[in-house]
């Protein structure tokens, strides 16, 4: 007989929970003071049906898993070949916060570093927007993927922002090759507010599964993005998505995916499944060691490899 899902689910997050190797992320200081051992997973099925476990109530930062879902909305906003003249598709196999850029034209190398993503961010709806409602905008939009209202953690944005002087010097350099063209001090305010947007576990899980689902929340059932933008979508976090460890992931899990620095990762596999994972320790690539562990246990016993 088959184990039915929350046991499963269960057993899966209590053998992550053995491992206590890595660290939560220390360069952004509220992040360095999060309770380590925190660990949830979660699963949503296309018809919107959502199985947790562990901490699932947990509220966390999106960071860097916000990042696909921004890019999405540029496309849809813009259309794919105007983004695709200002953000780049190549894996870089660097870090996320490298200075990655196209060495002929300075472009940056994909959406799913920062440099790129910061330019994502500048260009989500309408380039008259002032920083305020372009950040009100990423949450209503993000908000549409969980499909519920989400807010931001404000402590632990301004927190991020002490140190936000990597991010600015990229947003500069993309600003002076015109790929960003509002202030970089606004860009980086605007990306580090979004990544800020809190969720549970089982709000990515739903995220991940509008991705998998051809940009259809299962739940609301609002048509988020099209489905050739969210084509576009899984195809770069399946490439890009792990930074430099993109390669590992995807011959190991073989599921497109995204990771945050703070300790979350999510995993999309078109019309199967959305899967979600936290826990803040980290790896040194910067991945959770727990949420990589439990998404890679999902592939390997469902069967989810591409
Ligand atoms: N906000 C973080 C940063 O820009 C996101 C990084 C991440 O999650 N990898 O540094």
């Amino acid at each position: 007989m088959k184990t039915p899902i929350p046991e499963y689910l269960d057993e899966i997050c209590r053998n992550a929970r053995r491992d206590t190797s890595g660290s939560p992320a220390e360069y952004i200081p509220e992040l360095a003071n999060v309770d380590p051992e925190k660990t949830a997973l979660a699963l949503c099925t296309p018809a919107g049906k959502v199985y947790s476990t562990g901490d699932d109530e947990h509220l966390f930062t999106l960071q860097s898993a916000s990042k696909p879902f921004i890019y999405a909305i540029a496309l849809r906003d813009r259309g794919i070949d105007a983004i695709d003249d200002i953000i780049d598709v190549e894996p870089s196999g660097e870090r996320f916060n490298d200075i990655s850029v196209d060495p002929d034209n300075g472009r940056p190398r994909n959406p799913m570093i920062n440099m790129g993503a910061i330019t994502a961010h500048t260009l989500i709806g309408d380039p008259s927007m002032t920083p305020q409602e372009r950040v009100d905008y990423a949450i209503a939009c993000l908000s549409d993927f969980a499909g519920r209202d989400l807010d931001v953690n404000v402590k632990l944005r301004d927190s991020e922002l002490t140190g936000r002087y990597r991010n600015l010097a990229l947003a500069a350099m993309a600003r002076s090759n015109n790929y960003i063209t509002v202030e970089p001090e606004d860009a980086v305010w605007g990306y580090t507010t979004q990544c800020a947007t809190q969720v549970t576990v089982r709000d990515l899980a739903v995220m991940a599964m509008t991705l998998a689902n051809g940009g259809k929340n299962p739940i609301t059932g609002k048509e988020v993005i099209p489905r050739q933008v969210c084509r576009r979508v899984l195809s770069v976090m399946a490439t890009c998505g792990m930074y430099d460890a993109a390669g590992d992931w995807l011959t190991s899990a073989g599921l497109p995916a995204k990771s945050g620095v703070s300790g979350c990762i999510f995993g999309a596999l078109p019309g199967q499944v959305g899967l979600s994972a936290f826990s803040p320790r980290l790896d040194e690539v910067g991945h959770s060691v727990r949420g990589i562990d439990m998404l890679e246990q999902c592939s390997q016993s469902m069967d989810l490899h591409l």
